[in-house]
């Protein structure tokens, strides 16, 4: 007697369920891989992905690579690290050169049943060449469509003609394939640029041919680059992967898109996906192009690094840190208590992660890990003798040898030593200790950097300052 075999049961099963399982909502992304896309392709990934999931739906990667000469491998690699980066998962894939057998199937049908005809004409680039086209046959009429954010709109096709559908029988037309992709694969919702707007009259008259339901269109507008012209590569627009690498996290980056075009109508602007699958709507989305600000989605970024849990930022401070060159030079030991301490210290200072290897290169970390190097004269405030900050820092010597190693913390440190600041003026006295500390014009103020190097590297700090004032003599004041 045969096995029984669970699987294929199950199977049969799941076959008898399909009618019932269809989603209600089924939404794509299909971009074309001729080069690496940006945030203004992206941001439709988004708003597709979003619509899909609060619809309980199904969201579809399809890959447009019907321009043989344009598409490539890396393009296509490019869209799936993207997409796997912002954690945009997709339920099924395809690839549209993988395809053909089922264009010349569906063409074959529209010129059976006289949708489309063959037209033998002279090639547009060598008339003396003849092409065989196949052609729509275009009925000719008013075709109005309801936009779900742009309302309703109207065309007359008759100025389209009879337009082409495939340049040969094995080579169909975006505008066929994509009609009839999205019939097949049963996406209800087609949520795409503003710039196929034109298209879609198009679109919908090979659905009629084939007696194909109709899908709703949203038509997103434009992203623009601050000059209101469509974002493109010409303005610098970066490739999502620029991002990833750059130390961006893909939440910020899910979220900033998220707003490109539409807002909660409230005063939120940070969320979580799970936020944004809950507040997303599609018909709120504006009909004006959104403007792409690289300075807000910095900060959507911070906001972003300040929400992740304590922990999480200090470990990844910690490992940033570890692989930079400078690091190891120097031979930094970034012990777990040191990370906790910086954490705070960097993460004011920083937008994304990237920042951190800027602020390693402007020599901005080198403080807390060594003694720094300078000239007495640097110790000096705006107008003062250098004598004068001598003063300033033997308080401080003192002062800060009567705070003990257990009470040592930044808040501390300022309570002690604030209200001489206050008396005596706070440059006066706070940039010469800072100076000690710090070696830098600029950098956090002295609490924050005595509270992370500790009372024994602060003490040294202050006595070394001293000991280059004693050898200064000052010049006189002008
Ligand atoms: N492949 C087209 C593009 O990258 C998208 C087509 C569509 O969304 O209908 O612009």
């Amino acid at each position: 007697m045969a096995p029984i075999r669970p699987k294929a049961m199950h199977k049969k099963l799941s076959d008898l369920l399909k009618p019932f399982r269809r989603p209600k909502v089924v939404t794509r992304f299909a971009p074309s891989p001729t080069g690496l896309l940006h945030s203004g392709n992206y941001r439709t990934a988004v708003f597709s992905y979003l619509y899909a999931r609060q619809h309980g739906g199904k969201f579809i990667l399809r890959i447009e690579d019907t321009d043989k000469a344009r598409s490539k491998k890396e393009y296509e690699d490019n869209i799936f690290e993207s997409l796997e980066w912002l954690g945009l998962e997709y339920d099924e894939m395809y690839r549209q050169s993988d395809r053909t057998d089922i264009y010349v199937e569906y063409l074959q049908k529209l010129i059976d049943d006289d949708k489309a005809y063959v037209s033998k004409e002279p090639a547009k680039d060598d008339p003396t060449r003849t092409v065989e086209l196949v052609r729509f046959r275009n009925p000719n009429k008013k075709i109005t469509f309801t936009d779900l954010i742009r309302g309703d709109i109207e065309f007359d096709t008759s100025d389209l003609g009879d337009f082409v559908i495939a340049r040969s029988m094995t080579e169909p037309v975006f505008h066929f394939v994509v009609v009839v992709d999205d019939h097949l694969m049963g996406v209800t919702h087609i949520v795409r640029g503003e710039d196929h707007i034109s298209n879609t009259p198009r679109h919908l008259l090979i659905y009629e041919a084939l007696s194909a339901p109709k899908p709703t269109y949203a038509h997103l507008p434009l992203v623009l680059a601050s000059d209101r012209s469509k974002l493109s590569k010409r303005h610098g627009a970066k490739p999502m992967t620029y991002y990833r690498d750059t130390g961006y996290m893909p939440a910020a980056l899910l979220n900033y898109m998220s707003l490109l075009g539409w807002n909660p109508g409230t005063e939120q602007e940070i969320f979580d996906l799970k936020g944004l699958v809950k507040a997303f709507d599609l018909s709120k989305v504006q009909k004006g192009g959104a403007i792409f600000n690289e300075d807000k989605l910095r900060w959507v970024n911070k906001e972003h690094l300040k929400l992740l849990p304590k922990d999480n930022f200090t470990a990844v401070l910690k490992a940033r840190i570890d692989a930079t060159e400078r690091a190891k030079e120097l031979g930094w030991n970034v012990t777990p208590e040191l990370a906790a301490k910086l954490g705070p210290a960097v993460l004011e200072r920083i937008n994304n992660y990237g920042d951190i290897d800027i602020m390693i290169t402007e020599r901005d970390l080198d403080y807390y890990f060594s003694d720094p190097a300078y000239d007495a004269e640097s110790l000096r405030w705006k107008g003062e003798s250098v004598q004068a900050s001598a003063t300033h820092l033997e308080f401080i010597q003192e002062t800060i040898k009567s705070i003990s190693e257990k009470n040592w913390d930044e808040g501390s440190i300022k309570a002690a030593l604030w209200p001489y600041a206050e008396e005596h003026g706070r440059g006066n006295v706070l940039w010469p200790f800072r100076y000690a500390l710090a070696g830098k014009d600029k950098s956090p103020n002295p609490f924050t950097i005595a509270g992370i190097i500790g009372k024994d590297a602060t003490a040294r700090r202050v006595h070394e300052a001293l000991k280059k004032c004693a050898n200064h003599a000052d010049k006189p004041l002008t």
